[in-house]
């Protein structure tokens, strides 16, 4: 059995996420992670690159949620003018953002992918609550100091063999 630390998945870079795969099994939801996954933490407004993923997202056909930790005003100012729905001050990896997420707007979990940078938030979080977790890697690596204390966790955890890319 693998461990409640294990994605689903491993993505170099979130362009690679494979939409047909997923439309095929019926995916219709994605939740996504906001700092460092689709953007530095430190940065104000997303930028081209990631707005032109999300929107092949959006045009295939995916709902997309923002699943995020950080601020309400963060986030609606990152965002631009994509139509995407989010949650702030998520607490992940408690799964309550998630639960909010998933009753406000009414998201099948079981049709849900999950997509996030960190393996203590993000994929534990999704974990917990059945949903299929993508891990992605960081959009970069400065990161905020929270952050920077479960990136030592996290490579612990890759190298004892606890979790595994692929
Ligand atoms: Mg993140």
């Amino acid at each position: 059995m693998s461990s409640i630390f294990q994605p689903r998945m491993y993505l170099e870079d979130l362009k690679d996420l494979p939409l047909a795969y997923f439309k095929e099994r019926g995916y219709t939801d994605i939740i996504l992670d906001l700092d460092n996954t689709i953007g530095a933490y430190d940065q104000k407004e997303i930028d081209d690159r990631y707005y032109d993923i999300l929107a092949t997202f959006i045009k295939e056909g995916f709902n997309i949620t923002l699943v995020s930790n950080n601020t309400e005003r963060r986030i609606a100012g990152f965002l631009k003018d994509l139509p995407i729905k989010h949650i702030s001050l998520a607490i992940k990896p408690f799964s309550f953002g998630y639960k909010r997420a998933v009753e406000r707007f009414d998201i099948d979990k079981d049709k849900t992918i999950s997509i996030g940078d960190q393996i203590l938030t993000d994929i534990l979080g999704s974990n917990m609550m059945g949903i299929y977790s993508i891990l992605v890697k960081p959009y970069c690596k400065r990161d905020s100091l929270s952050t920077r204390i479960n990136r030592h966790i996290e490579s612990f955890l890759i190298k004892k063999g606890v979790v595994k890319l692929k």
